[in-house]
C-alpha cells in the first residue's frame, strides 16, 4: 500500500471557523471563566474555532472568552526570548510566576479586545503556565520574552482581568479612548 505522504498536515485552525471578537466591556470578559470539565469533541472543535479566530485576526494569543465562551482554555502561537515558536492549546492553565523579587519586563503590549493601541506594559520576565491539552494530558510551558507575556496575559484573560485593567487609570481611558470603546 503506498502511502500518502504529500498530503500536508493539518494546521491548527484549519477545522475551525473564525468568530468575532469580542471587545473590552463585554460582560464575559470582564469575570473568571469557568473550568472545563469534559475533553470532549465540543473542546476540540472550540479549540480549532479559537486557533482559526486567532490567526485571521493576526494575534498571538486568544482565550474563550475573547470569542464569548465562558471556558477555561487559551491558545497562542508566539515566541521566547531566543525566538523559539510555542503553538499550544492549555486548558484549566494554572500561571506560575517566579518568587519576589521577581524580574520585570517592560514591552509593548496590545489585546485583540482593545483594538489598536499597543503600549508600555510590565510583565515578570519568565512565566510558566500549567494545564492540560485538548486531549487531558498535562502539559507545562515555560516561557521568556514574548511567550512568558502571552502566557500571563492569556491566563489574565481568564480570570477576568484585560491588561489595560493593570496599567494606572488614566492610561486605561487613553488607551480604551483611542480603540474607540468608552
Ligand atoms: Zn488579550
Amino acid at each position: 500500500m503506498p502511502t500518502d505522504d504529500t498530503a500536508p498536515a493539518a494546521k491548527p485552525g484549519d477545522r475551525g471557523t473564525a468568530r468575532p471578537i469580542v471587545h473590552y466591556g463585554e460582560p464575559v470578559l470582564h469575570r473568571a471563566c469557568k473550568p472545563v470539565e469534559s475533553f470532549d469533541t465540543a473542546l476540540a472543535d472550540l479549540v480549532e474555532d479559537m486557533f482559526a479566530s486567532m490567526y485571521a485576526a493576526n494575534g498571538v494569543g486568544l482565550a474563550a472568552n475573547q470569542i464569548g465562551v465562558d471556558a477555561r482554555v487559551f491558545v497562542l502561537d508566539c515566541e521566547d526570548a531566543d525566538g523559539e515558536r510555542t503553538v499550544a492549546a492549555v486548558v484549566n492553565p494554572v500561571l506560575v510566576l517566579p518568587p519576589p523579587p521577581r524580574e520585570l519586563m517592560v514591552g509593548d503590549e496590545g489585546c485583540l479586545s482593545v483594538p489598536g493601541p499597543f503600549t508600555d506594559t510590565p510583565r515578570s520576565a519568565t512565566a510558566v503556565v500549567e494545564g492540560f491539552d485538548p486531549a487531558g494530558n498535562p502539559v507545562r510551558i515555560e516561557g521568556t520574552g514574548t511567550l512568558a507575556r502571552c502566557l500571563q496575559h492569556e491566563t489574565d484573560h481568564l480570570d477576568g482581568t484585560v491588561y489595560v485593567d493593570r496599567l494606572p487609570a488614566k492610561t486605561r481611558k487613553r488607551m480604551l479612548a483611542e480603540a474607540g470603546l468608552r
